[in-house]
């Protein structure tokens, strides 16, 4: 029997990158997948791939930066199907941008998407795994939320901040209600992330900081998180960093 029969996962930022390719990975151990982002269209083909392989996945199309419309999707995935085990909280946006630039409409669109958006999730599925004495959230931070890069302050900002959120969350919810809590650290993976970038300056340089290395592939980190999520419940794995080998 696939390890995740019987699970149910919520994955936000499921439309692209990592999330979709998580999704996929997930459905092919088993699990049902409820597909969160905003683009509709994109999540309805990621359903209808998922079906074709045998999977069951339900599409709730969701802003994360809305706490009421994050709190709709765990109650659609609790009428629908009950429970909720996982939760990867996975979408992000990264306009990387010199402080000196003043494109402060970016540092706020980066707090609210990966910061608020991490925190609305974890709002609105916590009192179900409390109940249920059982769950796995899964935080996307990135190599980012250990190190801090000119034009990275804000984004480091937020992803240190999911760092020490999954830790505390690690400390109060694995001993007294079972729940585990993985933080997942990306080096550079081939997404569309870099697409939310316009600070012209900094995508120069940018540029040739990338040229110098070979992004992973995002399944490299669907199945870090499958890895994390398949251990058997006694095991909490905190942390993963996956990088390029050529990275520094
Ligand atoms: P993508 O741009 O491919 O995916 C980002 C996802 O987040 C999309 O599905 C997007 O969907 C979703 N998203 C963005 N804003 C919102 C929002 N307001 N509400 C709901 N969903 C939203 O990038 P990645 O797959 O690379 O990024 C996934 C995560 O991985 C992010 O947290 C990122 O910081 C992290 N990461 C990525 C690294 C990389 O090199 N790629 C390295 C380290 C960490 P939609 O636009 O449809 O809403």
């Amino acid at each position: 029997m696939p390890a995740l029969s019987d699970h149910v996962a919520i994955v936000t930022g499921a439309s692209s990158g990592i999330g979709e390719a998580t999704a996929k990975h997930l459905a092919t151990e088993g699990a049902t997948v409820v597909l969160a982002a905003r683009r509709e269209g994109r999540l309805n083909d990621l359903k209808n791939a998922i079906e074709a392989d045998g999977g069951t996945a339900l599409v709730v199309p969701t802003d994360v930066t809305d706490r009421d419309a994050v709190k709709a999707l765990a109650q659609r995935t609790v009428d629908e199907y009950g429970r909720i085990d996982v939760l990867v909280n996975n979408a992000g946006v990264m306009p990387l941008t010199y402080l000196h630039n003043m494109q402060t409409d970016d540092w706020y669109s980066t707090v609210d998407i990966n910061l608020y958006g991490v925190l609305h999730a974890i709002e609105a599925v916590l009192p179900t795994m409390i109940e249920q004495e059982r769950g796995h959230v899964v935080n996307v931070s990135s190599t980012a939320g250990r190190k801090v890069y000119p034009g990275g302050a804000v984004y480091s900002a937020t992803k240190y901040g999911v760092r020490a959120l999954s830790e505390g969350m690690r400390q109060e919810l694995g001993p007294r209600f079972g729940i585990r809590v993985t933080c997942i650290e990306p080096g550079a993976v081939a997404t569309e992330l870099t697409d939310t970038i316009s600070d012209e300056e900094l995508k120069k340089d940018s540029a040739k900081m990338f040229s110098k290395l070979t992004p992973l592939e995002a399944e490299r980190i669907a199945e870090s998180i499958v890895y994390a999520v398949t251990a058997p419940a006694s095991a909490t794995v905190a942390e993963i960093l996956v990088m390029p080998t050529d990275q520094m």
